[in-house]
């Protein structure tokens, strides 16, 4: 036996699949076949397996196991937005959130915010989280798990649910979990699977620069979101502990390495907290983001009760984007999703554990 492909069926490449299929002596097509079930098909158990034989199915259910994750609690938002709450088979919980567009508006996008780990080590000031500290990482079957989950809740509603753009914005920090997540990203691109565009998804990073720098050689032309916040390390080392290690030259450095090397341009994800959104803010966010291959997509940050910081005025907001845009960086203002039902990642959860005490 292969000690080095992992039981969890969810978390295999289709290569890997291909393989085990052929070290307990199936043909090498039943591996593409229950790869296109379990990832395409999104069944959940051995036997909603149609077209494999029974001797078959019993070898494969020797050697791998297929567990789905157990939804806890689903809230949804007066937008269409969902959030759902799911437990792992270890009994950690984790959420993660499906952006449901107008579809004529939108050509029919839908998009879902994945957890990359339980927690995060990271502990930034404004999102909740951090305040609940980090239990471990997930691997690439429970990523991938919770889009197939999704797939299989909604389909009961729309048959021809699926997926099209994936975000690594839920709980945790994707690049501290490099491996797993990549691995995800894989299984989720390959055509007899959920077959995602690279370019339809896009990780979300605090500014792990060796892992940028790590990206960049790796290319997998999947989407770089960079969560800058501020342009000022003071005020960024407050706001986002990692900023100590990686303070703003650096991680610059390793943002302007990125886009040599692919040609990509970062989206800087700016939240935007009352007091601290000025003028002098956005001077020192153009600057420093002057000559780089960039865009500015502005949040207003979603309150967390504990960290008692709050959105600024509509006026402080359009006169950020006003002196982005005057000084040549292209901005965005987030379009607010599922703010009636705590969508900043790590809400829900927190509410959970909270009811549960
Ligand atoms: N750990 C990664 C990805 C997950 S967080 C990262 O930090 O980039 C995804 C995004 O949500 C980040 O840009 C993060 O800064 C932002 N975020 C977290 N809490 C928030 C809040 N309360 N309001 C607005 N944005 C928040
Ligand atoms: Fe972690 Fe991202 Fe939250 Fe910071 S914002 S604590 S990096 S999940």
């Amino acid at each position: 036996m292969n000690t080095m492909v992992s039981s969890d069926i969810r978390g295999l490449t289709e290569d890997e699949l291909i393989l085990v299929c052929q070290e307990i002596g199936l043909p090498k097509f039943r591996g593409r076949q229950i790869f296109q079930w379990i990832q395409q098909k999104a069944v959940q158990h051995w036997d909603e397996i149609k077209n494999v034989g029974k001797p078959d199915l019993e070898k494969i259910r020797g050697r791998l196991t297929l567990e789905p994750l157990q939804l806890l609690r689903e809230q949804v938002s007066k937008d269409g937005t969902r959030k759902f709450l799911f437990q792992l088979a270890d009994g950690q919980s984790i959420e993660c959130v499906l952006m449901d567009y107008d579809r004529v508006k939108s050509r029919n996008r839908r998009t879902v915010c994945l957890s990359t780990q339980v927690g995060c080590p990271v502990g930034c000031a404004f999102c909740a989280t951090g305040l609940s500290g980090w239990q471990r990482n997930l691997s690439a079957g429970e990523i991938v798990g919770q889009i197939l989950d999704i797939t299989h809740l909604m389909r009961q509603e729309d048959p021809e649910f699926q997926v099209t753009n994936v975000v690594f914005m839920g709980m945790g920090e994707p690049l501290l979990n490099y491996d797993e997540v990549l691995k995800g990203i894989q299984i989720l691109n390959r055509e007899a699977g959920q077959n995602i565009g690279m370019r339809r998804m896009t990780i979300s990073t605090s500014g792990v620069a060796p892992k940028i720098r790590q990206l960049a050689e790796d290319n997998p032309q999947v989407g770089l979101a960079v969560s800058l916040h501020s342009a000022n390390d003071e005020i960024r080392n407050d706001l986002i502990p990692i900023n100590r290690r990686y303070p703003l030259a650096e991680l610059m450095k390793a943002c302007r390495e990125y886009t040599e090397a692919t040609n990509r341009r970062i989206t800087f994800e700016v939240a935007l907290i009352a007091g601290q959104a000025t003028q002098k803010a956005a001077d020192e966010v153009a600057r420093l983001l002057q000559g780089q291959l960039a865009h500015v997509n502005l949040i207003p940050v979603n309150p967390v009760v504990e960290t008692g910081m709050a959105r600024p005025e509509p006026e402080e907001i359009q006169r950020f984007a006003r002196v982005l845009e005057q000084q040549g960086i292209p901005v965005s203002l987030r379009e607010e999703k599922g703010t009636d039902i705590d969508a900043a990642c790590g809400q829900l959860r927190r509410q959970w554990e909270s009811d549960e005490k």
